[in-house]
């Protein structure tokens, strides 16, 4: 029996850190082997092979697994980028003839796969915007198979009611599928709300240090053997080293995302007290659209924000052409602060007043924050307003 404080289950801190990994005894080493090899010396008369493209191989299995603790599901895949997992998650999913009906507010390398990709496959998609709540369930059709959304929601931080369109896709018999990668299992386990299948680009807080690229997908066993068919055939597993160094990264995921949540905090918080500033989009804060919900589902509202500048695209241009310690970089959810005008990146194919439309004018941008100490980051911003 577990001693009183000892919990039975281990919170999620301690999963990140050893969750998965092989039991250690006398002269093992404490950290986990990098094993850079692709094949493995297999046993006469045996079918069973070890394959780094298989995703059976150590460094891959030990993340797969610390992984599916972290999202509390049965089981989870590591492929080599996030737009290979949300790929072979769908692949898995639909057939020709199927239908996906998908949230409008997704990242644009996901949306062009559905409008470019996914029609020469014979597989239709319709979007649907998160507000319009009634018009979801009219989207559904005989023929759909899987519901598709972000949440938390790139880069507006809009926070959708998850349970709530679990309760939608259970009733037309349909998958929920959440790409979680803003939020990381720290602060969001969409399975645990209803959801069938998660998708992380772990390039972002799962690693955390912006220098590997990977996804995931987690799941049932079934449906992640699925996926996994998917991943050998259209080469889309990753490289050992790209596992060694998120199972590295993920050791650290409880204090980082908690880190950069409470930096993110004080710097929205900051940002909404000054006048350059006509708007500051943060879940945290009592006046965003979506506080109330992020409260419920969050456990914290994560590193991610974005502000509008009184000078519009003009005064974008001077900010970032005056930051220090900022860096002007795409990607999001590493240790380092960075800072995107979406205009110029996620949102370059629309006209200015398509992105207006959307509720990104010009003179957005995006921060990711980082680990470093939030004065420092506040004092970057501040100068760089001057
Ligand atoms: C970055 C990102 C992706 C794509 O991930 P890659 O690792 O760059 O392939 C998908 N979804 C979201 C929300 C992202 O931020």
């Amino acid at each position: 029996m577990a001693k009183p404080d000892q919990p039975a289950t281990p919170g999620r801190a301690t999963i990140a850190v050893h969750g998965g990994a092989p039991h250690r005894g006398p002269g093992d080493p404490v950290a986990q082997p990098l094993i850079q090899s692709v094949n493995y010396v297999q046993d006469v008369g045996s079918s069973d092979l070890l394959y780094t493209r298989y995703g059976n191989t150590p460094n891959e299995e030990v993340v797969q697994k610390r992984i599916a603790l972290l999202e509390g599901a049965e089981a989870a895949l590591v492929l080599s980028s996030g737009m290979g997992a949300t790929a072979c998650a769908l692949l898995a999913l639909l057939r020709p003839g199927d239908h996906l009906l998908s949230s409008s507010w997704i990242y644009g390398g996901t949306r062009k796969l559905f409008t470019d990709e996914f029609p020469l496959m014979g597989i239709e998609v319709s979007f649907a915007n998160p507000d319009e709540r009634r018009v979801w369930r009219k989207t559904i059709r005989q023929n759909t198979r899987a519901i598709f959304v972000e949440s938390p929601v790139n880069p507006t931080c809009r926070v959708l009611d998850i349970p709530q369109l679990a309760i939608l896709a259970k009733l037309q018999g349909v998958a929920l599928v959440v790409d979680s990668t803003l939020a990381s299992p720290i602060n969001s386990r969409p399975i645990a709300h209803g959801a069938n299948v998660v998708i992380h680009s772990a390039t972002k807080y799962l690693n955390g240090h912006h220098d590997i690229l990977c996804g995931v997908v987690a799941g049932t066993a079934s449906y992640i053997d699925e996926v996994k068919r998917k991943m050998i055939v259209w080469g889309q597993a990753p490289d050992p080293f790209a596992c060694w160094l998120l199972e590295r990264g993920l050791k650290t995921l409880e204090l980082r995302v908690t880190r950069s949540g409470e930096n993110a905090m004080r710097i929205a918080k900051w940002c909404a007290t000054r006048s350059e500033i006509t708007r500051v989009h943060y879940a945290g804060l009592p006046d965003h659209p979506d506080h109330a919900i992020a409260k419920k589902l969050l456990d914290g509202f994560g590193g991610l924000l974005a502000i509008e500048l009184a000078g519009s695209g003009a005064a974008a241009e001077r900010f970032l052409r005056k930051l220090r310690l900022i860096a002007h970089a795409a990607s999001l959810g590493g240790v380092d602060t960075l800072v995107v005008e979406p205009r110029f990146s996620s949102h370059a194919h629309m006209s200015s007043e398509e992105r207006a439309a959307i509720g990104i004018p010009d003179g957005f941008l995006r921060l990711s924050i980082g680990i470093e100490d939030a004065a420092d980051i506040i004092a970057d911003i501040e100068q760089a307003l001057q």
